[in-house]
């Protein structure tokens, strides 16, 4: 799949420190997920590694923020069009290691860089603030400095966009940043950082550590127990995320976490049914089921219940599963057979407590999984408390608003919510009574480089995008002025 880049030397395969590619002493596999094929040996670096990263991060700390906000947004100007112009390289190199169809891969690396334009434009809005004074003899500031080197762990859902999303905001704040991305998908990340070497983007500002499972775990106690390493942004699992913080204790380092969900997707009787039936559709099944934000469990009231089952089971069975690379595939294959037999589990659990397939239901040839609705989905069920990541739609019944609210809070999970109404009143009570961190009203896809994306309870710390992304990567400081 890879022969059809239009610019092979995209196709990096060593890690990046201090602007070098480095090679390491040993390499890990990456496989095509639709076919199980080996697409490239990687760079399996380690903790020595690390922090060589982290030292060539910190030797460029100076220089980049003293370059100022104007030159730094000017280089990631120059990140972003090459990103744009390359699209079509960087989305292949992703359906490759990652599977999603080619249409949502180039989606991805639109969304992406649309991270790095918008910081690009941000960095020229760092502002301070003066203070009124209380007192006549003195005068009161507050900078924005960047707070140091960071450090990114991102997962293989989003190879390009979970990278941008925190790179972007801190490269722009004036912070230098040592990259890990997910063993599963570095070849996304390593072209993403080809192409800001490209741009200009100066040596040790931006450092990628490559690293296979194992080696990622030493990687991340290195970034974490680092007292260089002033800020660690996170994107994947919950239970990986309280293994960071707690190994980011020591140093009391500032954490930016986004991690699981599960997502409540609620209809209520005055919903625009097709509309609703839409956006549940493109919830649940894009990216194959596997991100954060997508629907994981559909509330859907007494009165429509039947007719919503049933539109949205012919909806879903219209999708086309396939290789990515394929004409007009709408679902691609899982990560790994790991993902694979979740959704199993998790489907099998439902029909055993008395769910009923109205369609899908079985996993097919290698990674592939069916799209699946289940109707009469019950609370006791595991897919009502633990994130499927994949294409399973249970659907459960409910009768008044308050049971529907209580239901969609009840999980530590606080990340994206829907639901769909025509009501001007209810649409202000549910959104409010929601226990998340975003709200999709009448819609089912929220995510824009311009808002603040980022969950409650234990779904994660902080947010990304919006004017307040930046945020995470600045520190405040107070300067007192005496003596006037
Ligand atoms: P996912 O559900 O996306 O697979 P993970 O949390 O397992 O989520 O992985 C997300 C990222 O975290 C990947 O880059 C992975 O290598 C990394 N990772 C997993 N476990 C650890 C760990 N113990 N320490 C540091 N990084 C880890």
């Amino acid at each position: 799949p890879l022969d059809g880049l239009a610019d092979p030397s995209l196709l990096k395969t060593d890690a990046l420190i201090n602007g070098q590619w480095v090679a390491g002493a040993n390499r890990f596999d990456v496989h095509d997920p639709a076919t199980g094929q080996k697409l490239a040996d990687v760079a399996n670096l380690g903790a020595t590694d690390a922090e060589a990263a982290i030292a060539a991060a910190n030797a460029a700390w100076s220089g980049w923020r003293r370059l100022g906000a104007k030159a730094r947004s000017q280089l990631l100007r120059k990140w972003f069009d090459l990103l744009m112009a390359n699209q079509d390289d960087l989305a292949r190199l992703m359906t490759a290691e990652q599977g999603k169809p080619l249409a949502e891969a180039k989606g991805e690396v639109a969304y992406g860089a649309s991270f790095v334009e918008w910081f690009a434009e941000q960095a020229k809005r760092v502002n301070g603030e003066t203070l009124p004074h209380f007192d006549e003899s003195r005068r009161q500031l507050v900078l924005k400095q960047p707070i140091g080197v960071c450090a990114a762990i991102t997962p293989w859902n989003f190879p390009l966009a979970m990278i941008t999303r925190k790179v972007a905001p801190a490269l722009a704040a004036g912070c230098p940043v040592v990259i890990k991305p997910a063993e599963l998908t570095p070849l996304t990340a390593l072209a993403a950082a080809e192409l800001a070497i490209r741009a200009g983007i100066p040596a040790g500002v931006l450092n990628v550590v490559t690293a296979d499972s194992d080696n990622s775990i030493a990687v991340g106690k290195a970034l974490c127990a680092s007292d260089v390493v002033r800020h660690l942004s996170f994107t994947g699992s919950t239970e990986v995320g309280r293994i960071l913080m707690a190994q980011c204790a020591p140093t009391v380092k500032k954490l930016s976490l986004e991690l699981g969900g599960n997502a409540p997707f609620i209809v209520f009787d005055d919903a625009d049914i097709d509309s609703a039936v839409e956006g549940a559709f493109a919830s649940k099944y894009r990216n194959a089921g596997q991100t954060c934000v997508c629907t994981n469990r559909i509330y859907v009231q007494d009165g429509v219940y039947d007719e919503f089952v049933q539109k949205f089971a012919a909806r879903v069975r219209k999708a086309k599963v396939g290789n990515g690379f394929e004409p007009g595939v709408d679902q691609g294959p899982l990560i790994e057979e790991a993902a694979v037999a979740k959704v199993e589990r998790h489907v099998q659990d439902a029909l055993s407590k008395g769910g009923r397939v109205v369609t899908g239901g079985r996993r097919l040839a290698g990674q592939f999984f069916e799209p699946t609705v289940v109707a009469d989905a019950t609370s006791d069920m595991l897919c009502a408390r633990e994130e499927t990541f994949g294409p399973f739609a249970p659907v459960f019944r409910f009768k008044t608003e308050g049971e529907a609210i209580t239901a969609a809070n009840a999980t530590e999970s606080g990340l994206a919510s829907y639901f769909y109404s025509r009501d001007v009143g209810r649409i202000f009570r549910v959104g409010e009574a929601l226990e998340y961190g975003m709200v999709g009203v009448n819609t089912g896809l929220i995510s824009m480089e311009h808002v603040p994306f980022g969950g409650v309870k234990q779904s994660g710390l902080g947010r990304e995008g919006s004017e307040h992304g930046i945020e995470e990567y600045v520190e405040l400081k107070y300067l007192c002025l005496g003596d006037i």
